[in-house]
C-alpha cells in the first residue's frame, strides 16, 4: 500500500501559483485510510494519550478516527465564533493578515496528554497557534502529527521543541 498514490495534486488551487495537496482520494479508500491511519499510530509508540485535538476541517477526518483508535475524546479546534461554548483564541500570521483559532475552555483538563492533529504542515502558523491553545489549557503536547508536511517550507521550525511526524513528507 502505497499512500502517496491517494494524494493528488490541483494546480492553482486555491489560487494561481498553489499545487494543493488534495487528500479526497486518500478518504475515498478504506484501505489507504487504514494504512494510513496505522502509520500514524505505529508512531506513538504506545505513549499515553488523554486527547486529539483536530483542526478544521480536514484535521477533523483522521483526528476522529485517531482518538477513536487511540479510546480517546475527540476536541475541534475551530474558526472564530463555531463553538458555542466558552473558548479561547490564538491568532497566527498569514501572507496577507491574520487569521484566528478557537478551543473549548473546558476541552481540556491541567496535565491532559495531548495529541495534535492536522491534514498537511504548510508554514506551521496552524499548528503553532494550536499547541498554544493546548498549552494554555495546561495540556502536555506528545505529538504533533500531520497527513504531509511540506518541507520546502520549513513549517517545522515554528514546532520546535516539539515531537512532529508526517505520514508523507514532500
Ligand atoms: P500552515 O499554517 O502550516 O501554513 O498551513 C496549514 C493549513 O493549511 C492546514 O490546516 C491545511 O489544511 C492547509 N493547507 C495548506 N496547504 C495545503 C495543501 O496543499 N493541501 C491541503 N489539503 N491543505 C493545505
Amino acid at each position: 500500500m502505497n499512500i502517496e498514490n491517494y494524494i493528488r495534486d490541483i494546480q492553482d488551487f486555491p489560487k494561481k501559483g498553489i499545487a494543493f495537496k488534495d487528500i479526497t482520494p486518500l478518504l475515498n479508500s478504506p484501505e489507504a485510510t487504514n494504512a494510513c491511519l496505522d502509520l500514524l499510530v505505529s508512531q506513538l509508540e504506545n505513549q499515553k494519550i488523554d486527547k486529539v485535538v483536530g483542526v478544521e476541517s480536514r484535521g477533523f477526518f483522521f483526528g476522529i478516527l485517531l482518538a477513536q483508535r487511540l479510546n480517546v475524546g475527540f476536541i475541534p479546534v475551530r474558526k472564530p465564533n463555531k463553538l458555542p461554548f466558552e473558548t479561547i483564541s490564538a491568532s497566527y500570521e498569514l501572507e496577507y493578515g491574520t487569521d484566528t483559532l478557537e478551543i473549548h475552555i473546558d476541552a481540556i483538563q491541567p496535565g491532559d496528554k495531548v495529541l495534535i492533529h492536522d491534514d498537511v504542515l504548510a508554514t506551521g502558523g496552524t499548528a503553532k497557534a494550536v499547541c498554544e491553545l493546548v498549552e494554555q489549557l495546561g495540556g502536555e503536547i506528545v505529538q504533533v502529527n500531520f497527513l504531509m508536511e511540506l518541507t520546502f517550507l520549513n513549517g517545522k521550525e515554528k514546532l520546535s521543541g516539539k515531537s512532529v511526524f508526517s505520514a508523507l513528507v514532500y
